[in-house]
């Protein structure tokens, strides 16, 4: 097999030989190395009837690689500069950057302390470097006997004994041997996909793709782009003229040319999947009746300004016969479940159910609680639907759903399983709804009469940038509650080193004593949960030993609903004044005489969520605190995020920020989990590029649709069915 490997190989980098390549493409280890790798990681009967390309196949499909236009776009991540060398000398003093030097070896020599690691020293004329091997084959102290002509790149380091190399890529080459040319690009891989095997894939996909430019010469003439094809190339493989700079900055005409395509796909695709939904139709819900009026009389406080402006933008959204698509945010206490709730009532006015779906058991028990308060008495029949439920009740609620007879729903995932029928589903309401995926909701959108969508409302306590709206949610409309009620006085927040936690257990001890209620929150350990409960526990065992004279309770994601429902009654109830919580309370959670919040090991959560954390304080007419403990050196970006916490309240802002330090695939969640479909426009930067993208869709799918399916399947393929649904 390693002979066959042998003659599809092309030359390969020497990676750190334990991860990579073991014979998927050949590779200069000896066959006695190899035999002993693939004796200890014996595959399976299935792979071992594959051949070596089928195998190369299987990896590369694994990265998304499948079709030749599929290569042709995977682009490099960076690029290295192999086109020099460089004197050792220069080199040495060169510390920290990468540098490519050649030289004979000197010495080669496997070293036992402080670890076992294979040290070989090369030199030139001008001085020497040390290279370190602390993964390596045997036969490599063979390969760099002394006199041996080693062409090497990597970080420089001082070390003990001058300049160093640990694991830098190295060749065995010939006095002479040729340079390369131009810039090498870097691709991104996967484990057992060696840069040489994409590079080769890529340049035969580049042979048999279909050139054709998907956007005419004129439009990329008044777009000031660059033809796709010369980007590509020069992408895959810099001239050598190129400017190296702007080319790895990602700043480049090619660069540009990329990221406005990919961000004219998923306008595209967004805004095609929003005009299909749009055609499906959907009934209009005109009445603002008897329901709607009454609630509003009963409400103990009057909207403000800015909930009546986004009521009114749904109320208009709502009459129309295709389906609202909105998105309503709103900053954490800012009132968003009032206008849900005055949503559904419009839909229920309307002889319709509206369905209120929310990502987790305790914030949709929240809103079942607060909603059923609000119009239950009003007459409306309820049902609440969640995966805890028995059997028997689960029967019972969707009996209650299928018959119409309950006129809102309330639930979590439960609410889109195949079992649950709606009678007549005029609304969605969904809560959190980037804690979703796209199918998720979707999912539940189709739960009406065939033919039909209902209106959807999605709600976000997480401030949306601008910039991310107009890309990830173009297919939304978006109203913002941008005020928050009245007689909130604002929240301090103070920023404190974990070894004054005494002071901050008299901290509580006295807010509980003037009659106040306090999370504590315990720290997010993502390595392991039961750590997380553990810890949550003895914080629990700890601050019942120190304040004896209150009550305090413990709610985690462990406990049975039942007994989470108790726990949480228990401090709404005001019955506990102290509530230690994993996370679970980060979400909804309204309790408006907690004022006072404690977050230990702060540092490790991020921006958006130490904000919706502390957004379960200041919700009453007390002057609240909250404490981010944390456990130093802090990093630079915990350090930023801290001083972020304890300068900004403002919701948009610190999600402005968040976006900043987390990207946007982490910071929008689910939502784009499986779907990246951004990886080289940068949204901070290239925002003139997004409105022109944005621009060119509308004209576009008004115009020409040859064009909006051509690009969209060079650029999408079958990725686009997902979003079509
Ligand atoms: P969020 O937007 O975070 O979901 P909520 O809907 O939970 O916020 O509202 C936060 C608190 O503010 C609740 O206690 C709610 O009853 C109260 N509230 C909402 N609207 C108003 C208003 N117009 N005036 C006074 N209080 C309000
Ligand atoms: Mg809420």
């Amino acid at each position: 097999m390693a002979a066959e490997d042998q003659s599809a190989s092309v030359e390969i980098e020497n990676e750190q030989p334990a991860s990579t390549h073991a014979g998927l493409a050949g590779n200069t280890s000896s066959p006695a190395t190899k035999a002993k790798k693939s004796s200890s990681k014996k595959p399976t009967p299935v792979k071992a009837a594959l051949s070596p390309a089928a195998k190369a196949s299987e990896k590369l499909a694994k990265l998304g690689l499948r079709k030749d236009m599929d290569f042709v776009l995977h682009l490099p991540m960076r690029y290295e500069d192999e086109t020099e060398i460089v004197s050792m000398r220069d080199a040495a003093m060169r510390g920290g950057s990468t540098a490519q030097v050649e030289g004979l070896v000197t010495e080669c020599d496997i070293q036992y302390r402080p670890r076992r690691q294979l040290v070989v020293t090369i030199a030139d004329d001008t001085g020497q470097v040390v290279m370190r091997f602390l993964n390596f084959y045997g036969n490599q102290t063979k390969q760099m006997a002394v006199g041996v002509r080693v062409r090497a790149r990597g970080e420089l380091r001082h070390g003990f004994f001058g300049a160093e190399m640990v694991h830098p890529h190295y060749k065995i080459v010939n006095e002479g041997a040729p340079l390369a040319t131009a810039l090498t690009p870097v691709y991104p891989s996967g484990e057992g996909v060696p840069q040489a095997l994409l590079r080769k894939a890529i340049a035969n996909a580049m042979t048999r793709v279909n050139w054709r430019d998907t956007l005419s010469d004129a439009r990329l003439a008044a777009l000031n782009l660059q033809g796709f094809e010369t980007s590509i190339r020069t992408l895959h493989n810099p001239p050598p003229d190129v400017d190296q700079y702007s080319l790895m900055e990602r700043e480049h005409p090619a660069w540009e040319r990329m990221k406005f395509d990919e961000l004219l796909a998923q306008q595209l695709s967004l805004k095609r999947a929003q005009i299909t939904r749009r055609s499906k139709g959907a009934n209009a819900l005109p009445v603002i009746g008897e329901l709607s009026n009454a609630f509003l009389l009963n409400l103990p406080f009057s909207l403000t300004g800015a909930q009546e402006k986004v009521l009114a933008e749904i109320r208009i959204d709502l009459r129309q016969e295709f389906p609202m698509q909105r998105l309503l945010q709103g900053d954490v206490g800012s009132g968003k479940t009032i206008v849900a709730a005055l949503a559904a009532a419009q839909a229920i006015d309307n002889g319709f159910q509206a369905a209120l779906m929310a990502p987790t058991e305790i914030l949709a028990e929240q809103h079942f609680r607060k909603i059923a308060a609000w119009l239950e008495p009003l007459g409306v029949k309820t049902a609440w639907l969640t995966g805890s439920l028995k059997k028997k009740e689960k029967e019972a609620a969707n009996a209650l759903i299928s018959s119409g007879e309950a006129q809102l729903v309330i639930g979590t995932h439960a609410l889109i399983q195949d079992t649950v029928q709606f009678k007549k589903l005029g609304l969605v309401i969904v809560d959190e709804q980037h804690r979703f995926g796209v199918s998720q909701r979707l999912n539940l959108a189709n739960k009406t009469e065939a033919g039909k969508v209902p209106h959807q409302l999605m709600m976000s306590a997480t401030p949306i940038p601008r910039t991310l709206a107009m890309t990830y949610y173009a297919d939304l409309e978006v109203s913002v509650i941008d005020e928050l009620p009245p007689g909130r006085t604002p929240i301090v927040t103070r920023v404190i080193d974990q070894n004054r936690r005494d002071e901050v257990i008299a901290r509580v001890q006295a807010a509980g004593q003037e009659g106040k209620q306090v999370y504590w929150v315990c720290p997010l350990i993502e390595e392991s949960e039961t750590l997380q409960l553990q810890t949550a526990t003895d914080t629990h065992a700890m601050l019942v030993a120190a304040l004896p004279e209150l009550n305090v309770g413990l709610v985690h994601g462990r406990l049975k609903p039942a007994e989470k429902q108790t726990v949480m009654g228990a401090f709404i109830r005001n019955e506990s004044q102290v509530l230690v919580a994993t996370t679970v309370i980060e979400v909804g959670v309204d309790v408006p005489n907690a004022s006072l919040m404690v977050i230990e090991h702060a540092e490790r959560f991020g921006l958006s969520q130490l904000h919706q954390l502390r957004g379960r304080v200041g919700r009453g007419a007390a002057a609240s605190v909250c404490l981010l403990m944390y456990q130093g050196p802090l990093g630079g970006t915990a350090k930023q995020r801290l001083a972020t916490m304890r300068e900004s309240s403002d919701g948009f802002e610190i999600a402005r920020k968040d976006l900043e330090l987390r990207g946007p695939g982490e910071f929008l969640g689910a939502r784009q989990s499986g779907e990246a479909m951004l990886r080289f426009a940068n949204l901070e930067t290239d925002q003139w590029l997004v409105e022109k993208a944005r621009n060119l869709a509308d004209d576009l799918l008004k115009n020409d649709p040859i064009t909006v399916a051509a690009h969209l399947e060079r650029w999408l393929g079958y990725k686009e069915e997902f979003l079509r649904v």
